[in-house]
């Protein structure tokens, strides 16, 4: 019997945010709520960036 899901329940706890733009880059599995910072890939992420440094 081949299960499509994950065993157990499938809500994920951990979540990997962008410190930046605060889009969700991934999630993990753990045991308590967890949540880390670090910098998603996008262009546009990466723009809106620069220029809020620009108007800093
Ligand atoms: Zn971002």
């Amino acid at each position: 019997m081949s299960d499509s899901g994950k065993s157990g329940h499938g809500l994920k706890l951990g979540v990997i945010l962008c410190k930046w733009c605060h889009r969700v880059i991934d999630e993990m599995d753990t045991e308590k709520v967890v949540v880390y910072y670090l910098e998603c890939d996008r262009e546009d992420c990466a723009k809106d960036r620069d220029s809020r440094l620009e108007v800093g």
